[in-house]
């Protein structure tokens, strides 16, 4: 079974130089915990499983769940 490090965040741009924040793009997102550590560590956006670039945090809860990335995760569920 492969267990996939996951953990959800929002897509809520910290950093406008990344994809544009409008309300399309304003979703939570899953990130593998490396990722979001490397992001913490080295100041560098995390890349979330549909390929988004983006600073993890915020609050997830508020935000519909990327359908991109809730598949992905759905396919790796069932390996
Ligand atoms: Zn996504």
């Amino acid at each position: 079974m492969t267990e996939l490090d996951t953990r959800q965040g929002t897509s809520e741009a910290l950093d406008t130089d990344l994809d544009e924040d409008t309300d399309d793009n304003r979703m939570a997102h899953y990130v593998k915990r490396d990722d979001v550590l490397r992001s913490a560590v080295d100041g560098v956006p995390a890349t979330a499983l549909c390929g988004k670039k983006w600073f993890p945090g915020r609050d997830p809860d508020k935000y519909p769940l990327c359908p991109v990335c809730k598949e992905l995760v759905g396919l790796a569920e069932q390996l």
